[in-house]
């Protein structure tokens, strides 16, 4: 079995500072793929080198299956990594530096050569398998790195933001093949990003960190559906919620609702609030219109052929079981 187990793992980079991490508690179950989400500097990489065994914790404990490798060092604790700055050797070549752990195992030449040229066909470099690092761009050689930590087909797989330096449409199709390849490997993999699209469509499940803590933990239909606070909803979904106040849809408290949920009209209707659209956004397959209703802007997504340029009036309206309501005090979910 390789879950990883947390158990109330803080970390403070310096006596009196604010933990990087704070008393987190979380197992991410065997063969998942497991998405830590969050704003710059809320402790994501910190919990990611604990788990590696790069960062040693002030307390808590971390348990690999049934192992407590707490105490132990990286190279004793059985997973791959990939990290942000990612090193390959210059020294070898891109089949070579893939091939590496595979080699340090002493597997059969033919097994090796098979898994590099699999690994590196996963990443678009089967093309590049002679070439030397120097000869790569940045984004080819973060390419390498990932490739390198596939190959050896490790239970554990821990990855910090692996895909940063890569172009939008080789992200995408890399993403969908990471996430097949971790079903097809049963790999447990913890990934660190912060990019919510990522989070989303690769994680069975997704942590959304803020300020050393986990502040939710859930399917990505949940976080994003029913986010436990104004942050989590905020955080997630582009654009990210409209926040509301109570008294434009009847309510107490502040009305989260998302740009998709909100349906537009351009002729009046009973109970809808009215605005004017203020700005038009294509996205391609459809519009981000930018409607002002009276003090408030309302962000929609709507069809690209919706009729309402700027200017015009429209009427907004949503289901109320498309509502999230927050408390206005404490911005914690009230439902
Ligand atoms: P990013 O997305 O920007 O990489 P992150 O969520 O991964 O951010 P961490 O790198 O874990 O965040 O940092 C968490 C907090 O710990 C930040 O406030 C950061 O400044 C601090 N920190 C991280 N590494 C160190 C270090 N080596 N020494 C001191 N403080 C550190």
């Amino acid at each position: 079995m390789s879950d990883i187990r947390i158990s109330g793992l803080t970390k403070r980079y310096a006596r009196g500072a604010a933990p990087a991490v704070k008393d987190v508690s979380v197992t991410v179950e065997d063969g998942e793929f497991f998405v830590l989400l969050g704003p710059s500097g809320c402790g994501k990489t910190t919990l990611l080198r604990a788990i590696a065994g790069l960062e040693t914790p002030d307390t808590g404990t971390v348990h690999l299956g049934d192992r407590d490798v707490t105490a132990l060092p990286p190279r004793r604790r059985d997973l791959a990594m990939v990290f942000q700055g990612y090193a390959v050797f210059p020294h070898l070549t891109v089949a070579e530096n893939i091939g590496f752990g595979l080699r340090m195992r002493k597997e059969p030449r033919a097994d090796v050569d098979a898994a590099v040229r699999y690994a590196a066909g996963l990443v678009q470099l089967g093309d590049y398998l002679d070439r030397y690092p120097s000869a790569l761009s940045g984004g080819q050689r973060q390419r390498v790195a990932v490739a390198r930590a596939v190959a050896v087909r490790p239970s554990v797989l821990l990855m910090d933001e692996p895909l940063s330096n890569l172009d939008a449409l080789l992200r995408l199709s890399f993403r969908s093949e990471l996430k097949a390849l971790a079903k097809e490997l049963h790999t447990t993999i913890v990934y660190v990003t912060h990019d919510q699209v990522e989070a989303l469509s690769l994680g069975d499940r997704v942590a959304v960190m803020r300020a050393g803590e986990i502040v939710q933990c859930g399917t990505p239909m949940e976080v994003y559906d029913r986010p436990v606070d104004r942050f989590v909803g905020g955080f997630l979904g582009t654009p990210p919620m409209n926040m509301l106040p109570g008294e434009v849809f009847g309510g107490r408290g502040v009305a989260g609702i998302r740009a998709e949920n909100i349906e537009a009209s351009t002729t009046e209707r009973a109970g809808a609030l009215a605005g004017r659209v203020r700005l038009v956004e294509p996205l391609g397959s459809q519009l981000l219109v930018t409607v002002a209703a009276g003090e408030q802007d309302v962000k929609i997504l709507t069809p690209t052929d919706f009729p309402a340029g700027d200017g015009a009036d429209v009427w907004l309206s949503v289901a109320p079981e498309r509502i999230r309501w927050f408390d206005a005090d404490t911005e914690r979910a009230l439902a």
